[in-house]
């Protein structure tokens, strides 16, 4: 009995992404991920807020569906770091 090959083998793993396409924040820059809060939690839009408001003006929250999480970002220029 052989055992087949998995297609699935092949998938990279990818960082989940933090540039939302459309985001008039971001306007098609990369964004750094600063940090996640889950969306479960009745607290994490606040939390996301405040973190995002101590990490200046260009950072802000994108929302993730994949993961259901809050993500606070920060755009930058340029190359992926
Ligand atoms: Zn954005």
């Amino acid at each position: 009995m052989t055992t087949p090959t998995s297609v699935a083998a092949t998938t990279a793993v990818l960082p989940a992404p933090v540039s939302t396409p459309g985001c008039r924040d971001c306007v098609g820059r990369s964004a750094e991920r600063i940090a996640s809060y889950r969306a479960g939690d009745p607290h994490a839009l606040y939390e996301a807020d405040r973190a995002a408001a101590a990490n200046g003006p260009s950072a802000h929250v994108h929302y993730a569906a994949r993961g259901d999480q809050y993500v606070v970002v920060q755009p930058y220029d340029g190359e992926a770091r």
